[in-house]
């Protein structure tokens, strides 16, 4: 049986039994993109066939669909950081961390899909497909991680440079729930503000 969808065709090794009570309705509910499901049932297959090589592909491949729906689901999110105009940039705190916990969920996903790759690896060595699978993981992953280095740097220097104050009302700012305006004051200082605070000094 193979699994020719996205454009991966590997020969999956299972026995009648497993195909008929594991692969063949997870592949079903993978039809209807249910991924999640699909998942489940591949799971439970391999608590009662753990060696089943089959049953381990499908479980990295389904692992890596459900990584690859959220992380496009992601891109209807709100933008976290938005320019206001004028150099001034407004921060999001409060999505930008779901944001980077939707980031962490999604690499977590992809770990264990690797995890079941790689145990497949050490039984198929040589099988270049399940090699070629584990790159696409990999790459996923990196690209996943790097996007969500670079906010986290983002989020902690900005405040760094900018302070814990808002310039507006001189109360603190919590960067990770409130919605912030930095800008530029000078060449070398950066401002922070509330966002309402921000607005309420643009209107006057
Ligand atoms: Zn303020």
């Amino acid at each position: 049986m193979h699994v020719a969808e996205g454009g991966f065709d590997v020969p999956l090794k299972c026995s009648p039994e497993e195909y008929k009570h594991f692969v063949e309705p997870a592949m079903q509910e993978a039809q209807n993109s249910n991924f999640p499901s699909a998942l489940d049932i591949v799971e439970n297959g391999l608590n009662a066939h753990p060696a089943s090589e089959g049953l381990m592909f499908l479980k990295a491949y389904f692992g890596y669909k459900i990584a690859d729906t959220m992380s496009s689901e992601l891109s209807s999110f709100p933008k976290v950081i938005q320019p206001l105009g004028n150099g001034a940039l407004m921060v999001d705190g409060a999505m930008t961390s779901q944001l980077l916990g939707k980031f962490q969920e999604i690499v977590g996903i992809l770990s264990e899909a690797e995890e079941s790759i790689n145990e497949l690896l050490q039984v198929n060595p040589k099988s270049q497909e399940v090699v070629a699978f584990k790159g696409y993981i990999d790459s996923k992953k990196n690209q996943l991680g790097q996007e969500s280095e670079n906010m986290k740097a983002t989020i902690s220097n900005t405040p760094k440079i900018a302070g814990g104050f808002c310039v507006g009302c001189r109360k603190s700012i919590s960067y990770d729930t409130q919605k912030v305006v930095f800008r530029k004051s000078s060449v070398s200082q950066l401002e922070a503000w509330h966002l309402p605070c921000f607005q309420s000094k643009t209107k006057n």
